[in-house]
Order: structure tokens, then sequence, then C-alpha cells
């Protein structure tokens, strides 16, 4: 068998690699081997609204809308320094308008996410992929990868009794991880964070019928030694999981199913909810998810989703991983075939920007769980995380400590990291440390800007199937793109040092050039100038002789 490119799992990363690739490119020859028939079974529920652009773009947002997954938008924790239950909101201030389903990918939908039966959630994806043209094979299982050196030449199939040869080979095996093991590619895991989950799916759980077909907060409680999910995946289905320390764990001597039901029962808000609902019974665990693989690409392969690293499921962001890296590496190989970019640069734009994301989520995940005061019996546990990753816990400090894995690699233009806006990332680090943060963009009036140490580089850009290059600043790996909201401030900036001037030369940009209302493009400005002040790009200080900027 012989074909252009070969992707080794049909997973959320393998059907997004294949279906970019298909419908960028229809005359690409794409061979996926899934050694399972689907629909299977897969931890892994709750999305985050970037992947609904993704699905747009692959054109199967509607295909998955009309599966009828409750719609996501948010999350409510009992988590931080108090015990009072707080939501993070995907629509911040506004109230979810209830749409008839099946609805469309525009207005607020466009900023929800879905919580999905992942057995539903996969085949309908990897169906679209099939019918968009790739060769899906269900039931075959990549047994040996053959290696020249850096090269795939080709793979064993356990059951088409044959190999498959292709120009290009795509690793999204998830935690199989074929072609990464196969070239021995080292991992590293800077996190302290051992732990290990425990999980159950149950019928007819009060929350699933009542509001499943509505806009719904996925919940998130915290307890003395570990932390529960639920997650209706479905109008009667519900995800219900517990994680906590692998140590712990082990200590307690107790089993598996023990743990599981007395942390439900110890949760009043989830176990009133299961009150009259039925588990399915089959529990499952899965422990140690925490790592990030040296390298991402060789010679003429590449990894995806979960087989690129893994960072811990607090953050609900590891289907966003794997959705946003298979994106990324079709659009490398649609390139590679045109030939339009250098492909050492390519693949080291995708390898930096990559495992910087995904560390970036295990430094998130280390915040939160060691600012966690209701984890009374795991003290010990937070202390070391806190410890190892040398934080600390003030609201404005954890803040910054979040910013040095910089704001400007997730949606080129504006400052967003972890899925997350300038003013969500403040609102968590607040919720979590319980004391109050301060906006430095309101904070000071004088803005300089350093860019003499900073190097002038292009950055990659993926968009509509193609990757242009941007300038960007970089120092370290911190990137500053000239481009989008970034493009106006930096213009402002390079201009005046005086806050009100900058604040209003940008503004007058943004509204008649670039169509954005006042209120939202001074949001965007106020957010980018303090990531930009949080990054170390621009130096605050204050002139008492000039006002401040009345930021809201
Ligand atoms: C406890 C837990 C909770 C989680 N909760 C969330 C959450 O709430 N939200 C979220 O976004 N993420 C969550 N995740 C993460 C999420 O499950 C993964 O990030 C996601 O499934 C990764 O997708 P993938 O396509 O990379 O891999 P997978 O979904 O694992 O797909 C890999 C595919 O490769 C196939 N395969 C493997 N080996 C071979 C082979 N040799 N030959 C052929 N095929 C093969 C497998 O059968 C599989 O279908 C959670 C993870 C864990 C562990």
């Amino acid at each position: 068998m012989k074909c252009d490119v070969a992707i080794i799992g049909g997973g959320p990363a393998g059907s997004t690699v294949g279906a970019l690739l298909k419908r960028y490119e229809p005359s690409i020859d794409v061979a996926i081997i899934e050694r399972e028939h689907f629909p299977r079974e897969h931890v892994g529920e709750s999305h985050l609204p970037a992947i609904s652009q993704i699905l747009d773009e692959i054109g199967v947002w509607d295909k998955v809308e009309a599966a009828n997954f409750p719609v996501k938008i948010g999350g409510t924790y009992r988590w931080g320094a108090t015990d009072e239950l707080w939501d993070l909101s995907f629509i911040p201030g506004q109230t979810f308008m209830d749409v008839p389903r099946p609805g469309k990918y525009e207005g607020q939908r466009r900023q929800t996410a879905f919580q999905v039966d992942r057995s539903v959630y996969d085949k309908v994806l990897l169906d679209h992929a099939r019918g968009l043209g790739c060769n899906v094979n269900e039931g075959v299982k990549v047994t040996i990868v053959e290696t020249d050196g850096d090269r795939v030449t080709g793979l064993k199939l356990s059951s088409l009794e044959s190999e498959i040869e292709a120009r290009y080979y795509v690793d999204c095996s998830g935690d199989a991880g074929i072609l990464r093991r196969a070239f021995d590619i080292g991992v590293e895991s800077p996190t302290a964070l051992r732990n290990i989950a425990i999980w159950d799916y149950w019928q007819d759980a009060e929350w699933a019928i009542t509001l499943g077909t509505g806009g719904t907060l996925i919940q998130i409680m915290s307890l003395g030694w570990g932390w529960l999910w639920f997650i209706p995946i479905s109008p009667t289905r519900t995800s219900v999981g517990f994680v906590l320390p692998a140590s712990y764990y082990k200590a307690t001597g107790k089993s598996k199913e023990a743990i599981y039901s007395e942390a439900i029962k110890a949760e009043p808000l989830i176990s009133k909810l299961l009150s009259h609902a039925r588990p399915e019974g089959v529990i499952q665990a899965t422990k140690d998810w925490n790592f990030v693989a040296d390298r991402l690409c060789g010679d003429n392969w590449f990894l995806a989703g979960d087989s690129c690293g893994f960072a811990d499921p607090i953050l609900s962001a590891g289907m966003t991983l794997a959705h946003t890296s298979g994106r990324k590496v079709a659009y490398i190989i649609l390139d590679l075939l045109r030939g339009n970019h250098d492909p050492e640069w390519l693949k080291s734009e995708y390898t930096s920007g990559h495992r910087a994301q995904i560390k970036h989520h295990m430094q998130f995940a280390d915040f939160w769980y060691s600012s966690n005061g209701r984890f009374t019996d795991l003290k010990e546990y937070c202390s070391e995380i806190a410890e190892t990753a040398g934080l600390t816990l003030d609201a404005d400090s954890a803040f910054r400590w979040l910013a040095t894995g910089g704001f400007a690699l997730e949606a080129p233009g504006v400052a967003r990291a972890l899925s997350y806006s300038v003013s969500g990332i403040k609102y968590v680090t607040q919720q979590l440390s319980g004391s109050d943060w301060d906006w430095q963009v309101a904070k000071t009036n004088l803005w300089l800007l350093k860019l003499s140490d900073a190097t002038e580089e292009n950055f990659a850009v993926f968009e509509a199937g193609c990757i242009s290059k941007l300038k960007c600043y970089r120092r370290g790996d911190k990137i500053l793109p000239v481009t989008g909201v970034y493009q106006r401030v930096l213009e402002s900036l390079k201009k005046d040092v005086d806050a009100i001037l900058v604040i209003n030369s940008c503004l007058e940009v943004m509204t008649t050039q670039d169509g954005y209302s006042s209120a939202v493009a001074m949001t965007l400005i106020g957010e980018t100038i303090e990531a930009l002040i949080a990054e170390g790009w621009v130096k605050a200080k204050v002139n008492s002789q000039r006002p401040m900027v009345p930021m809201a």
C-alpha cells in the first residue's frame, strides 16, 4: 500500500490531520490506520472553545452539533481559597441564549464548546475524514515501524498482510506514541504532579437530564484528598471521575472502587446529582500522564496529539492540544508538498511552539494544585509542587509567573494563553490565591517599549490552509508578533510613551480601520498592554504629572 501521508491512530488528532489534508488538497492520498473498530470508548470529554473553530474549519461542526452533545459554556469550581462555588464562563458577562438545536456555528455558539461522549464524537470525526476521501482502515494495528536514520521507510500492519509506505508519517496514536518510541525520543516531565484518575459513566444523573440540552457548566469539586469531575456527555450519560496523587492512593491501601465511591459520597453536590443515577459499573483508571517529548518531528515524520505530550486533566486541555497540533501538522505537510517554505524552519516553528504550549499548561496545572487551600490532606503534596515550580501564591505574582509562558502563541494578534484571555487568567489567579490583583495598565501611565535585546525574526501563522511568515520580535522563547492588536499597540508605543496618548491612537486605528467597537477595542488594548508588561516587553512607570488611564 502506498500513499502520500500515513496517519497512525484515528482519534481526534488523526482525524484532524486527515480531514484538513483532504479539505485543502483533495488529490493527496491519505491513509489512516486505527487499531480499534469505532465506536470505542475513550476518556477526555470536556472541550474548550478553540476546538469549535477547528471543527468548523474541517466542515464537521454541523455533524457534531447534530449528535446533541451538551453545550459547554464553562465550569463551576469548588477550588482555591474558599469553599464557595465559582464559575469560569466562556461568555463572561452574558447570559447564554438557549437557541433550538441543532444550531449553527454563529453568534454565542462561536464562544462555546461541547462535552462529548468520545465513543460517538471520535466516530463522527473519523467518518467525516473518510467522507472527505481518507482511506480509513479500522481494526488494523501498526506493529512495526521501519526506519533508516531519521526517516520512516514503512509501517508493518497487523491485518492487511502488507506494509504501508508513504512520503510523510504522522503519529496520532495517543499515549501509545508509536513513532516517538520507535525513534526512542526522550521525554521530560517538568512538574511534580503524579496523579491517578479513576472514573465510571452514569446513566440518568439529575443534571444530565434537566440541563442536558441547554448551556452546561461542568462541575469540578475538590475534596481534601483529590478532586471530582462531573461532565454530562449526552442527555442521559454523565462522566464522573476522581483524581488524586498516585502516592496518596497507594498509601491508603484501598481499591480504586472503594476510593471512587468514598469520594462521591464525600461531595454533597455531586452525590445529590447522582442520587437517582445508575453507574455503568466499568471502573477505569490511569496514572502519570504529564510529559512532553523532546522532539516533535524528524526527517519525514511528525507527532501530533497526546503522542507529543500531555498536561493534567484539571485544565480540560488535552483535546484542544490534540486538535490544534493535528491542524498545524496538516498545514506543515501541505506546505512541504507545495514547497513553499524552508522545511527546517517549519519543523522548528512547530516543535518550539507546541512544546512551549504543553509546558505552559503543565505550569498552569502546577498552579491549580499548589494553590488549592481545600486540599487539607494534601498540604505536603501541594507545597512540594509549589517548591518545584518556584511558586509564590498571591494573584499578581501568579499572573506574572504564568505570563512567563507567553501570551502570543495561541491566536496570532490577540493576547491569549492556556485558552483564556488575559482577563480570564487574572480571574483564575484571583480565585485560586484568594487575593486581589491589580491591572498594571490601570496603575501606571508611562509605558516604555523595550526591544533593544530582542531579535527581529519571522514566525509562522497557520490560516485558511496556508502558512505565512509574519514579523515578530523574539527574546529567548518569547515572541512579540507584529500583527493584529499587537501590531496596533506596537505602532502606538513606538510613537508615544504616555498612556493616554498610546490608548487614544490605538483606539482611533482599531475603530476606524479594523472595525472594532470602542468597548471591544479598549478591552483588547488593555489586555495586550497588560500582557506586554507582564512579559517584560514594556516597562511601566508612573508620571505623577499625568492622568491614569480609566480602565474598566
Ligand atoms: C483522566 C483523563 C481525563 C481527561 N479529561 C480530558 C478532558 O476533560 N478534556 C480534554 O480535552 N482532554 C482530556 N483528557 C485528554 C484527552 O483524552 C486526550 O488529550 C485526547 O484523547 C488525545 O487525542 P489523540 O487523538 O492524541 O489520542 P487518542 O484519542 O488516544 O487516539 C489515539 C488512537 O490511536 C490508536 N492507536 C494506538 N496505537 C495504535 C497502533 N499501534 N496502530 C493503530 N492505531 C493505534 C488508538 O486506538 C486510538 O484510537 C483526559 C485524559 C485523561 C487521562
